[in-house]
């Protein structure tokens, strides 16, 4: 189930070139272009869905899973111990714009709270 114009399937396609960290049966994951942490991965569904609040009602279990691979991740990137935020923009108020779900995975410095 993909979408043909969109960035994020074509990642998980292999279609467009990405550094990827770590694949499963149903998630990829890859380094962001532009990090904002040490540690900035994005891990997202191979299948489409716009968004956390779509993906969440579709396909049950697929948002614990991104937060399992989180924590594996950040474990594999030896940041776990100090803390990460995992964090799903959901909408263009938020801050979202690619609308392929992906949780943004943040570590290796101090985060602030609130974020901006
Ligand atoms: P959003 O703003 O939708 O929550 O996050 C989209 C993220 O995707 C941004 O952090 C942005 O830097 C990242 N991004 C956009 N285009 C690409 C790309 O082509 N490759 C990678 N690796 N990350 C991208």
């Amino acid at each position: 189930m993909r979408e043909p114009d969109c960035l994020f399937c074509k990642i998980a396609a292999g279609e467009v070139p990405a550094e990827i960290v770590r694949e499963g049966e149903r998630t990829v994951a890859f380094r962001d272009i532009n990090p904002q942490a040490p540690t900035h991965v994005l891990i997202i569904p191979r299948d489409h869905f716009p968004d956390a609040a779509t993906a969440g009602r579709a396909r049950q279990g697929l948002l614990d899973e991104i937060a399992a691979e989180a924590e594996e991740i950040a474990r594999a990137d030896g940041v776990a111990g100090n803390g990460y935020r995992l964090v799903f923009n959901t909408g263009t108020g938020a801050g979202q714009t690619v609308f392929h779900l992906h949780g943004h995975l943040l570590a290796g410095r101090g985060l602030e709270w609130p974020p901006g």
